[in-house]
């Protein structure tokens, strides 16, 4: 059999069996968006996530500037800490490099990734024959009781994400057109290449018992929503009358006659967090969130009770898929 058969998620739960049940207790391994490992003698938990980022699979070093390609490379891992509830402490960075790479092209993807403020603490750095290969490891803590995972959901609980689907999607497929110019076009493109880890947002998303399971968004939402029914045993149901839509996305995919829904739940990379929130809660949390954030929490469907799968309400039958490698 070939990986490709077998799939990305097919070849992590072949991986994930007998590492999982050798762990000690409190410790989670594969099968979230970080590890989680307590500290001794502490309420606390150390958060432990790593991302990889290919040159030509994850990005085009002629469609994006050195300073986003180390803005992003920094903010896909950042989401993961959000995503668990946690804060980010530090991080390791490890790259190979072609030999003729421009030191200035290094120093510039560096000043991208300093952006974010968090202390790079060490990494590797080797040569590679052709392309810029990016590992980025992320430790982060959080108070063990405002951990949030993707098993947690419950059947009633409402189904809400923190932010615009589909505009870095949309972004994506504008630069691979080379569609620049309006500013409507350049918020798409700014959000996939420039997403902003939702950091302040998971941190107080985790405080909160009302919130139940969490994830990011980082291969849409059909594929990403399914990671939290499998965990957590049930399914749902999605309003996709509901998607928080930008007006530059509705105005891009009506002027190149794209799926605007397909686009919304299956481009993937928006890095918005999808939660799960008590159904008495929900009106309550979306209030004070609305307070604290200026932003509202949009609720798009509810988990319901049954085998992981996903009824799309107001779809016309359409189905979505989200991004897979292989
Ligand atoms: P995310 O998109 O949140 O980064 P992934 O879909 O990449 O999550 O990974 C899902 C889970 O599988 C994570 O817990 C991750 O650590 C684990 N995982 C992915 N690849 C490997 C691997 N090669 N070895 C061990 N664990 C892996
Ligand atoms: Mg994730």
């Amino acid at each position: 059999m070939k990986i490709k058969d077998l799939g990305e998620f097919g070849l992590i739960s072949r991986i994930a069996g007998s590492f999982n049940e050798a762990l000690p207790a409190g410790w989670q391994g594969i099968g979230d968006d970080c590890a989680i490992i307590p500290q001794e003698n502490s309420s606390q938990v150390w958060l432990v996530t790593t991302d990889m980022l290919v040159e030509k699979i994850h990005f085009l070093t002629g469609k994006i500037t050195p300073y986003q390609l180390g803005y992003k490379s920094l903010a896909v891992n950042l989401s993961d800490i959000a995503s668990m509830g946690g804060n980010p402490v530090a991080t390791f960075l490890s790259v190979a490099l072609p030999p003729d790479t421009d030191t200035e092209w290094f120093d510039r993807f560096i000043q991208g990734y300093k952006a974010h403020g968090v202390p790079l603490l060490g990494g590797d750095t080797t040569s590679s024959e052709r392309d810029i290969v990016i590992n980025i490891t992320v430790l982060g803590q959080s108070d063990r009781s405002s951990v949030k995972r993707r098993s947690d959901a419950r059947p009633g609980d409402l189904i809400a994400v923190t932010g615009n689907l589909g505009d870095s999607a949309a972004g994506l497929r504008l630069l691979l057109d080379g569609s620049l110019g309006t500013e409507s076009h350049n918020s798409l493109i700014k959000a996939h290449l420039m997403p902003r880890p939702h950091l302040a947002e998971g941190e107080w998303l985790g405080r909160e018992s009302g919130v139940h399971a969490m994830m990011d968004v980082s291969d849409g939402v059909a594929s990403d929503l399914m990671h939290i029914l499998r965990a957590s045993g049930c399914a749902a149901r999605v309003d996709t009358s509901c998607l928080p839509l930008s007006e530059a996305l509705i105005n891009a995919t009506v002027e190149k006659g794209w799926n605007v829904r397909g686009l919304a739940l299956g481009g993937g990379e928006d890095y918005v967090l999808l939660l799960t929130v008590s159904s008495s809660q929900a009106e309550d949390l979306a209030a004070r969130y609305r307070e604290e954030f200026g932003q509202e929490l949009h609720f798009i469907g509810q988990i319901t009770e049954g085998e992981p799968d996903i009824r799309w309400i107001g779809s016309n039958g359409e189905d979505y898929q989200g991004f897979t490698h292989f």
